[in-house]
Parts: structure tokens; C-alpha cells; sequence
């Protein structure tokens, strides 16, 4: 699996650095506030009630500063715990790996995907026992009034399976779709739309910006289906709406990386 290196929660460190550079600067001004108040209590010719007031000030500004102080003091503890805290959670859900040399990455795909040479994931998690039954392309419908034009390929998997991304993107639309059923649309960033259709559940909405991974929502046979499974399609709309559909197995997508029948 390709990892992404990320060196730290560099944000945390930056704005923890940040804070105590501020701290050490302000010290250093309360030092200063504080010698040049010596100064004028020393001085004979600074006497009576404006050099009470000054020195009042002073010590009034000086109380300020080691609150500030206090204050950010206080925030950078804070951030230490955060940092902690989404390390721990990250480590937990498998979002960052912690090398043998101290190095943390981050997984390009959640550890228990699979990916194809193009980037795209698999729709489901390793331990699901998932088939290609329908190609895309010419065909014979597998049932009344289903296409003989497959407009994307049929993956066999039990009712229920939480269904995957296979990219990221922004849902279109989540819900009732015709002849797909309960069916999650999503529009990658270079326009095109990927079609998950006859899902038993959705479990986006309509606007949710999505990563690869994320569930969309669940196998099922809504819509015209003949059984349970994941009718996945990508197409593209283009200004005049006109379609034009893509092959989910060509090695642009998923290639041949899912098992069952591959026609590209
Ligand atoms: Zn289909």
C-alpha cells in the first residue's frame, strides 16, 4: 500500500511554537516594564502622586501581561491534549500508521480496501465476498424492463453490504432514481457522475461532500433489479445534455481488479 508521509500534526506543533514564542517575547516585555519601573522608583526627582500613578500603571500593565501569559500558557496545553487526542483517534480508526522509525503516514485508502492501479477502491471492504455478474456494454436484460445497453457493470453482494465510494466528490442526488431505485449520485471534480443504484438504504444526502471510502449506502434490489447488488455507472452530461457513459472496468476506473466477469 502507497503512503502519503505527512511528518507530524504539523498544525498542532506550528501553532504550540507560535504560543511560546509570544510567551517568551512578552516575558522579555515584562522585564523591561519592570527594570525601567526600578529606574523610576530610584530616581529622587520622580516623587508624589503622578509617580504613584505611573508606577501603579506599571505594575497594573505587568499583571496584564503574566495573565496573557497564563492565558496562552493554558491554550498550548490545550493543543497538546488535541494533538493527542487525534492521534489517538487516527491510530484507533486507521487513518495514520505509526512507523517502527517514529515516522507517521497516512494510507492513501482505509486499511481494510483495496484499491485499482488508478486510485479508484473497490466499493467494498476486503471481507465481503462480492461479484461482477453483468458487464458493461450489449447484453441480454437479466430481467423485465432492465437495459440491453448496460449503462455500467452489476456487482453481486449481500443485501445489506455497506457500499463504498469509489472516489470522492459531491452527492448530487440521494433517493428515489426511476429504474435505480435508491440510488447515490456523485460528481467527481472532473465532472463526471458515478451512479450507485438499487441500494437497499442510502445514507448520504444530496450536497454531502464525500472521500473515497465513505459509505454512500447499502446493497439491496430496489428500483428494476433481479437480486441484490451494486449497479455502479459513470457517465458524464456534458453543457447541451448530451450522455456519454464510461466503463467502470477500464483501467481508467476499477480495470479488471474485482473478481467475476471483466470485459473492457
Ligand atoms: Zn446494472
Amino acid at each position: 500500500m502507497a503512503d502519503i508521509e505527512v511528518g507530524n500534526y504539523g498544525v498542532f506543533d506550528d501553532a504550540i511554537s507560535t504560543g511560546n514564542n509570544l510567551n517568551s517575547s512578552l516575558t522579555d516585555y515584562q522585564s523591561s516594564i519592570e527594570s525601567n519601573q526600578n529606574k523610576l522608583l530610584d530616581a529622587s526627582v520622580f516623587q508624589g502622586p503622578i509617580a504613584d500613578n505611573c508606577n501603579e500603571a506599571l505594575t497594573d500593565l505587568k499583571t496584564k501581561i503574566s495573565n496573557i501569559i497564563s492565558n496562552i500558557t493554558t491554550i498550548n496545553q490545550n493543543l497538546s491534549a488535541f494533538k493527542t487526542s487525534y492521534l489517538n483517534a487516527d491510530l484507533d480508526a486507521g487513518k495514520i500508521i505509526i512507523g517502527e522509525d517514529g515516522k507517521i503516514t497516512i494510507p492513501k485508502i482505509p486499511a481494510n480496501m483495496k484499491a485499482s492501479a488508478s486510485g479508484f477502491l473497490i466499493p467494498f471492504t476486503n471481507d465481503v465476498a462480492y461479484k461482477v455478474t453483468s458487464v458493461f456494454g450489449k447484453r441480454r436484460p437479466p430481467c423485465e424492463g432492465a437495459s440491453s445497453d448496460h449503462k455500467g457493470i452489476d456487482i453481486v453482494a449481500p443485501g445489506g453490504t455497506p457500499i463504498h465510494a469509489v472516489c470522492g466528490g459531491k452527492v448530487l442526488s440521494a433517493g428515489e432514481l426511476g429504474g435505480y431505485g435508491n440510488c447515490v449520485t456523485v460528481q467527481m471534480d472532473d465532472g463526471r457522475i458515478v451512479y450507485y443504484g438499487h441500494c437497499s438504504k442510502v445514507t448520504v444526502k444530496k450536497g454531502d461532500v464525500i472521500k473515497a471510502g465513505d459509505v454512500v449506502g447499502k446493497v439491496g434490489h430496489t428500483g428494476v433489479a433481479s437480486g441484490d447488488h451494486l449497479h455502479l455507472e459513470i457517465r458524464k452530461v456534458d453543457s447541451k445534455g448530451h450522455k456519454t457513459w464510461y466503463n467502470p472496468q477500464s483501467s481508467e476506473y476499477l480495470g479488471n481488479s474485482m473478481p467475476g466477469k471483466y470485459k473492457v
